[in-house]
Protein backbone atom coordinates (compact mmCIF):
# COMPACT_ATOMS: atom_id res chain seq x y z
CA UNK A 1 0.00 0.00 0.00
CA UNK A 2 2.47 2.24 0.82
CA UNK A 3 4.61 1.34 -2.39
CA UNK A 4 1.69 2.87 -4.08
CA UNK A 5 2.25 6.53 -2.93
CA UNK A 6 3.46 9.34 -4.93
CA UNK A 7 3.43 12.56 -2.81
CA UNK A 8 2.46 12.98 0.50
CA UNK A 9 0.47 16.31 0.33
CA UNK A 10 -0.94 16.73 3.75
CA UNK A 11 0.66 14.49 6.51
CA UNK A 12 -1.88 13.07 9.27
CA UNK A 13 0.27 15.83 11.64
CA UNK A 14 -1.01 18.63 10.00
CA UNK A 15 -4.33 17.03 9.29
CA UNK A 16 -5.16 16.94 12.99
CA UNK A 17 -3.72 20.34 13.75
CA UNK A 18 -6.02 21.61 11.44
CA UNK A 19 -9.06 18.78 12.71
CA UNK A 20 -8.60 20.57 15.91
CA UNK A 21 -8.96 24.31 14.99
CA UNK A 22 -12.27 23.32 12.63
CA UNK A 23 -13.43 21.74 15.59
CA UNK A 24 -12.96 24.63 17.79
CA UNK A 25 -14.68 27.01 15.10
CA UNK A 26 -17.91 24.57 15.12
CA UNK A 27 -18.14 24.07 18.88
CA UNK A 28 -18.03 28.41 18.89
CA UNK A 29 -20.75 28.69 16.23
CA UNK A 30 -22.98 25.54 17.38
CA UNK A 31 -22.96 27.36 20.90
CA UNK A 32 -26.05 29.67 22.02
CA UNK A 33 -25.90 32.79 21.61
CA UNK A 34 -24.89 32.00 18.17
CA UNK A 35 -27.12 29.15 17.70
CA UNK A 36 -30.35 28.92 18.84
CA UNK A 37 -30.40 26.89 22.57
CA UNK A 38 -33.67 25.15 22.01
CA UNK A 39 -32.64 23.36 18.61
CA UNK A 40 -30.07 20.26 18.93
CA UNK A 41 -27.00 18.85 16.37
CA UNK A 42 -27.47 15.99 13.89
CA UNK A 43 -23.66 15.59 12.10
CA UNK A 44 -23.98 13.71 9.03
CA UNK A 45 -20.88 11.79 7.21
CA UNK A 46 -21.18 11.49 3.52
CA UNK A 47 -20.07 8.05 3.76
CA UNK A 48 -17.81 6.58 2.60
CA UNK A 49 -15.60 8.89 2.34
CA UNK A 50 -16.29 11.31 5.35
CA UNK A 51 -15.95 8.56 7.87
CA UNK A 52 -12.32 8.75 9.12
CA UNK A 53 -12.59 12.87 9.19
CA UNK A 54 -15.91 12.37 10.69
CA UNK A 55 -14.94 10.58 13.46
CA UNK A 56 -11.47 12.79 14.63
CA UNK A 57 -13.83 15.82 13.92
CA UNK A 58 -16.90 14.75 16.34
CA UNK A 59 -14.97 13.92 19.51
CA UNK A 60 -13.41 17.54 19.59
CA UNK A 61 -16.86 19.16 19.64
CA UNK A 62 -18.10 18.81 23.00
CA UNK A 63 -21.86 19.10 22.57
CA UNK A 64 -24.81 17.21 22.60
CA UNK A 65 -25.94 15.81 19.10
CA UNK A 66 -26.64 12.59 17.44
CA UNK A 67 -25.37 11.55 13.97
CA UNK A 68 -27.04 10.60 11.03
CA UNK A 69 -26.03 8.61 8.43
CA UNK A 70 -25.73 9.22 4.07
CA UNK A 71 -24.59 7.34 1.50
CA UNK A 72 -23.31 9.11 -1.67
CA UNK A 73 -22.36 7.83 -4.67
CA UNK A 74 -20.20 9.92 -7.28
CA UNK A 75 -17.02 8.15 -7.77
CA UNK A 76 -17.85 4.67 -8.01
CA UNK A 77 -15.04 1.58 -7.97
CA UNK A 78 -11.99 2.86 -10.06
CA UNK A 79 -13.30 6.52 -11.59
CA UNK A 80 -10.59 9.09 -11.09
CA UNK A 81 -13.43 12.04 -11.99
CA UNK A 82 -17.35 12.18 -10.67
CA UNK A 83 -20.35 10.26 -12.62
CA UNK A 84 -22.71 12.37 -11.06
CA UNK A 85 -24.16 11.85 -7.29
CA UNK A 86 -26.59 9.77 -6.19
CA UNK A 87 -27.96 9.45 -2.53
CA UNK A 88 -27.76 5.69 -2.21
CA UNK A 89 -28.47 5.05 1.41
CA UNK A 90 -29.19 6.68 4.82
CA UNK A 91 -29.75 6.36 7.90
CA UNK A 92 -30.82 9.70 9.19
CA UNK A 93 -32.86 9.05 11.69
CA UNK A 94 -35.97 12.39 12.14
CA UNK A 95 -33.83 15.80 11.74
CA UNK A 96 -37.01 17.98 12.04
CA UNK A 97 -35.92 21.33 14.00
CA UNK A 98 -32.42 19.88 14.44
CA UNK A 99 -29.48 21.79 13.64
CA UNK A 100 -27.85 19.80 10.80
CA UNK A 101 -23.86 19.86 9.82
CA UNK A 102 -22.97 17.80 7.06
CA UNK A 103 -19.49 16.72 6.44
CA UNK A 104 -17.79 15.59 3.53
CA UNK A 105 -14.04 14.82 2.85
CA UNK A 106 -14.11 16.98 -0.58
CA UNK A 107 -15.07 19.54 -2.33
CA UNK A 108 -14.68 18.67 -6.31
CA UNK A 109 -17.30 19.42 -8.44
CA UNK A 110 -19.70 20.00 -5.94
CA UNK A 111 -22.82 17.56 -7.03
CA UNK A 112 -22.32 16.15 -3.98
CA UNK A 113 -23.24 19.28 -1.61
CA UNK A 114 -25.40 20.54 -4.19
CA UNK A 115 -27.83 17.16 -3.86
CA UNK A 116 -27.63 16.74 -0.42
CA UNK A 117 -28.06 20.54 0.91
CA UNK A 118 -31.60 20.97 -0.58
CA UNK A 119 -32.72 17.25 0.76
CA UNK A 120 -31.60 17.97 4.02
CA UNK A 121 -33.68 20.82 4.23
CA UNK A 122 -36.90 19.36 2.67
CA UNK A 123 -36.76 17.00 5.29
CA UNK A 124 -37.35 19.57 7.99
CA UNK A 125 -33.94 20.68 9.51
CA UNK A 126 -34.07 24.26 10.87
CA UNK A 127 -30.24 24.73 9.63
CA UNK A 128 -27.85 22.86 7.40
CA UNK A 129 -24.17 24.27 8.21
CA UNK A 130 -21.37 22.04 5.26
CA UNK A 131 -18.05 21.29 6.34
CA UNK A 132 -15.57 19.58 4.28
CA UNK A 133 -12.15 18.51 4.79
CA UNK A 134 -10.57 19.16 1.66
CA UNK A 135 -11.35 21.88 -1.65
CA UNK A 136 -9.64 21.46 -4.79
CA UNK A 137 -8.84 24.15 -7.15
CA UNK A 138 -11.59 24.34 -9.64
CA UNK A 139 -13.67 26.73 -10.61
CA UNK A 140 -16.94 24.48 -9.93
CA UNK A 141 -15.34 23.93 -6.48
CA UNK A 142 -15.55 27.33 -4.98
CA UNK A 143 -18.72 28.15 -6.57
CA UNK A 144 -19.88 25.48 -4.27
CA UNK A 145 -20.46 27.29 -0.94
CA UNK A 146 -20.05 25.66 2.25
CA UNK A 147 -19.26 26.83 5.77
CA UNK A 148 -15.89 25.41 6.75
CA UNK A 149 -13.17 24.47 4.65
CA UNK A 150 -9.87 22.43 6.03
CA UNK A 151 -7.14 22.73 3.55
CA UNK A 152 -7.34 23.88 -0.70
CA UNK A 153 -5.98 21.41 -2.25
CA UNK A 154 -4.80 21.51 -6.18
CA UNK A 155 -6.75 19.54 -8.79
CA UNK A 156 -5.41 16.22 -8.82
CA UNK A 157 -6.97 12.66 -7.50
CA UNK A 158 -5.87 12.02 -4.00
CA UNK A 159 -6.58 9.26 -1.59
CA UNK A 160 -6.18 8.36 2.10
CA UNK A 161 -7.91 9.36 5.40
CA UNK A 162 -11.11 8.27 4.39
CA UNK A 163 -10.70 8.88 0.54
CA UNK A 164 -10.39 5.73 -1.71
CA UNK A 165 -9.49 4.38 -5.01
CA UNK A 166 -11.72 1.18 -5.62
CA UNK A 167 -12.30 1.10 -2.03
CA UNK A 168 -8.53 0.87 -0.98
CA UNK A 169 -6.35 3.30 0.79
CA UNK A 170 -9.04 5.22 3.06
CA UNK A 171 -7.03 3.74 5.62
CA UNK A 172 -3.57 5.79 5.13
CA UNK A 173 -3.55 8.40 7.94
CA UNK A 174 -2.08 10.84 4.93
CA UNK A 175 -3.83 12.31 2.10
CA UNK A 176 -1.83 11.68 -0.80
CA UNK A 177 -1.62 11.23 -4.45
CA UNK A 178 -1.33 8.02 -5.92
CA UNK A 179 1.54 6.45 -8.55
CA UNK A 180 0.79 6.34 -12.14
CA UNK A 181 1.38 2.40 -12.00
CA UNK A 182 -1.37 1.94 -8.80
CA UNK A 183 -3.97 3.53 -10.42
CA UNK A 184 -3.59 1.76 -13.80
CA UNK A 185 -3.32 -1.55 -11.78
CA UNK A 186 -6.57 -0.71 -10.11
CA UNK A 187 -8.35 -0.39 -12.95
CA UNK A 188 -10.82 -3.03 -14.04
P1 LIG B 1 -18.23 16.36 -5.73
O1 LIG B 1 -19.62 15.83 -5.53
O2 LIG B 1 -17.95 17.69 -5.08
O3 LIG B 1 -17.80 16.29 -7.17
O4 LIG B 1 -17.24 15.34 -5.10
C1 LIG B 1 -17.43 14.87 -3.86
C2 LIG B 1 -17.12 13.39 -3.77
O5 LIG B 1 -16.36 12.87 -4.86
C3 LIG B 1 -16.27 13.21 -2.56
O6 LIG B 1 -17.08 13.00 -1.42
C4 LIG B 1 -15.44 12.01 -2.90
O7 LIG B 1 -16.14 10.85 -2.55
C5 LIG B 1 -15.31 12.05 -4.40
N1 LIG B 1 -14.03 12.69 -4.80
C6 LIG B 1 -13.86 13.89 -5.36
N2 LIG B 1 -12.54 14.14 -5.59
C7 LIG B 1 -11.88 13.06 -5.15
C8 LIG B 1 -10.49 12.72 -5.10
O8 LIG B 1 -9.56 13.44 -5.50
N3 LIG B 1 -10.18 11.50 -4.57
C9 LIG B 1 -11.14 10.64 -4.12
N4 LIG B 1 -10.72 9.50 -3.62
N5 LIG B 1 -12.46 10.93 -4.15
C10 LIG B 1 -12.82 12.12 -4.66
MG1 LIG C 1 -17.69 11.03 -0.94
Amino acid sequence: MHGDIDRVLIPHVRIAARVHELAGEITRDHTPPRLDGEAEVTIVPVLTGALVFCADLMRQIPIAMKIGLMTVSSYPGASLRTQGSQVIGQQLKNIVGRHVLLVDDILDSGGTIRLVVPLLREMGAATVKTCVLLRKDRAAARETPVDYVGFEIPDEFVVGYGLDYNDYYRNLPDIVTLKQEAIEAGKE
